[in-house]
Parts: C-alpha cells; sequence; structure tokens
C-alpha cells in the first residue's frame, strides 16, 4: 500500500515511489532548504517541475539539473495556472500572507479545482486561513508540514502530516511517496500543524537539554567522545543526539533547520498550548534559551547553535 493511503496515526516504511506521468506538471513554489530539496526528489520520481521563487538564482540553480523537466514561471499565480497540483514551501505565516496575496501571487492564479498543499510550519490558524481563502477562490486545500530536515528532503525521507482536503491527499500520493518515507493523515485543516508542534516542541525542547549537558560536561572537564559515547549506548540515545552532539562539541553550525525557525515552531507551540490552557514550563525554558541565541546573532546557524548561550559569555 502507498505511504500516502495509511489510515490516521499510521505510518509505515516508504515503499519505491513509481515514476510519475509526464502530462501533468507539478508545481512548486519556495526553493529553501526543504523546498529545493523536495523539488529534486519529484524531478527524480519523472516529475515536471513549474516553480517560482523570489530570488530566481536558487530556480534556476534546480533548472540546470534538468532543464527540460522544469519551468520557471513569472509569478506564483502563473505556477498555480499551469499545474493541477501546487506545493509551496514558505518560512512564516508573514511569506505566506505575502506570497499568496501579493499582485501575481497563489490566490490570483487559483480557479475552479486548482490544488494546493502547504507545506510550511505554521499555526494551526493560519492554515484554516488559507485554507478559506483558496476553497473561497474554487480551489482545494491541504496542509502537509513535514518532519525531517535538509538531508531527509535531499534523500525523498520526510514525514508528512496532512490534513484539509482527503480526496487531494490520496491524489497526491506518488508525490509524497516520492518526498517521503511516510504519511499520515490527520483530519480537518489544522490538525497536521497540530500534530507538527508537538513534534517540534518536544525536539525544541529535548535539544535544549542536550546543549545544557554539553556544557556543563565541559565546565566539570569531562571529555566530550566520552559523553557522548555514554549517551549513545544508554536510553537517552536517540538519532538526533547522535547527530547533534558532536557538532554542538565541535561548534559546527551550518544550518540544516535554522535556529530562529526552532525558536519560531516553539513560540507557535506555546501560543497554540495556551489556547487550550495547556502549560509547558519546559517548553517555555527552551524557547528561552532559543530566544537569547537569536538575540545574539545566531538565527541564521542551525538550531545545534542554541549550545553557545549555555557556554560561558555565551
Ligand atoms: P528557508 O530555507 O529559509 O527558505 C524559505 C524559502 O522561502 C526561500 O526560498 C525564500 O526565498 C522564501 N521566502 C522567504 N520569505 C519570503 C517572502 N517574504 N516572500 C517570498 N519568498 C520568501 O526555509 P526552510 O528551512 O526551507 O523552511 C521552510 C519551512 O519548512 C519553515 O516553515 C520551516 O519551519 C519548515 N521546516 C524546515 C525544516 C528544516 O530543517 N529546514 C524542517 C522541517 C520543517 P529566497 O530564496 O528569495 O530568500
Amino acid at each position: 500500500m502507498p505511504a500516502s493511503l495509511l489510515l490516521a496515526s499510521t505510518l509505515a516504511l516508504r515503499v519505491p515511489p513509481p515514476r510519475m506521468a509526464a502530462s501533468s506538471p507539478i508545481g512548486f513554489i519556495g526553493i529553501g532548504i526543504m523546498g529545493d530539496g523536495m523539488a529534486r526528489c519529484l524531478l527524480g520520481a519523472g516529475c515536471e517541475l513549474v516553480v517560482w521563487n523570489r530570488r530566481e538564482e536558487k530556480s534556476k540553480a534546480l533548472q540546470a539539473e534538468a532543464p527540460a523537466a522544469v519551468k520557471i514561471a513569472a509569478s506564483p499565480a502563473d505556477v498555480v495556472r499551469a499545474c493541477e497540483r501546487t506545493y509551496v514551501m514558505l518560512p512564516t505565516p508573514e511569506a505566506c500572507a505575502e506570497v499568496y496575496s501579493m499582485s501575481g501571487g497563489i490566490l490570483e492564479g487559483v480557479s475552479t479545482g486548482k490544488a494546493v498543499i502547504d507545506c510550511a510550519t505554521l499555526e494551526p490558524s493560519d492554515m484554516e486561513r488559507l485554507d478559506a481563502l483558496v476553497t473561497g477562490a474554487g480551489g482545494r486545500f491541504a496542509e502537509a508540514p513535514v518532519s525531517g530536515s535538509k538531508v531527509p528532503a535531499e534523500q525523498g525521507a520526510l514525514i508528512f502530516m496532512v490534513a484539509g482536503d482527503e480526496t487531494l491527499y490520496k491524489e497526491a500520493a506518488a508525490e509524497l511517496d516520492a518526498m517521503g518515507k511516510a504519511s499520515v493523515y490527520c483530519g480537518a485543516t489544522g490538525a497536521a500543524t497540530k500534530m507538527k508542534l508537538v513534534v517540534n516542541m518536544v525536539m525544541g525542547a529535548q535539544l535544549a537539554a542536550v546543549a545544557e549537558g554539553v556544557a556543563l560536561a565541559e565546565a566539570l572537564g569531562l571529555p566530550a567522545e566520552q559523553v557522548q559515547h555514554v549517551l549513545d549506548n544508554g536510553a537517552m540515545a536517540s538519532p538526533m543526539l547522535k547527530l547533534k552532539g558532536p557538532k554542538m562539541a565541535a561548534s559546527e553550525h551550518a544550518p540544516n533547520f535554522p535556529l530562529k525557525w526552532m525558536q519560531k515552531d516553539l513560540r507557535f507551540a506555546l501560543a497554540t498550548a495556551e489556547s487550550v490552557a495547556q502549560p509547558l514550563p519546559v517548553a517555555a525554558a527552551a524557547n528561552a534559551a532559543y530566544v537569547r541565541a537569536v538575540a545574539a546573532g545566531s538565527g541564521d546557524l542551525d538550531f545545534s547553535a542554541v549550545v553557545e548561550t549555555c557556554r560561558p559569555r555565551g
């Protein structure tokens, strides 16, 4: 069974994606850290793409990889006009508001039946607003935030949390399988974003705790490799710890997941928790560390740079 046809609350390992028919191009808007890898996976699965990015050089770099398969549109509206389904991967509610509503924006291109699948991490209310705008213009909408970072995006190993138009989710199965190793359908629009915020809230708090562990070990004069070895072999072992622990120890923070987006997600998780009167004291403390890191100028570095706020004069 294709991963995207799974029932709610189930995950499955990725099956190799089938080659897709070249007759219907796929739209892609936002060729950033994530969008670039996702678009390349669609190309690898045989899709033709129509793309738009604010700075055209990123679209051109993608086109250079597959000149016959990538067309660069003059505007987001032109992407939507040219394609049955368009994926959007922009960072923030502000960027989405701009690209959906500007002159030549996504909404100008939406007409009856046009589908928009938005993969950003926003707040649930943002996704509900975008859904209302797209469906109000006669289109169809699904939110599909992702778990996984730059490398999983390049490898087609993301996990999609999808909500909104369930028929659209099923129609998009081959594309989701090309970009991801699993998907889960969460229900009405907003539900997938709630799931994504829970996941990233746990991740942000976990990494802030790892950062304090690294800093404490350094202050106590413990060898970083030994600490990592003990953690990796105990109950605390995790892929995240294995990946980020050595980078923290070495202060290597080339951005896979920019710290400013981790702080954004914690801010959204805290606001969403407040809307249901759920206290999150650990996440709030972690958020304060990321806020401090952004203020110190580390927002564009990887979120592993939160460790620098824990070090002397961090
Ligand atoms: P990113 O690298 O910062 O890229 C964002 C893209 O959005 C860029 O192509 C940028 O265009 C465009 N953009 C930004 N502001 C814009 C505006 N006002 N108008 C038009 N275009 C604008 O972001 P990302 O890391 O790919 O993340 C995208 C989303 O995925 C975020 O919501 C993030 O939280 C989520 N996410 C990220 C990761 C990760 O590991 N990076 C993992 C999971 C989820 P330019 O090239 O012109 O600047």
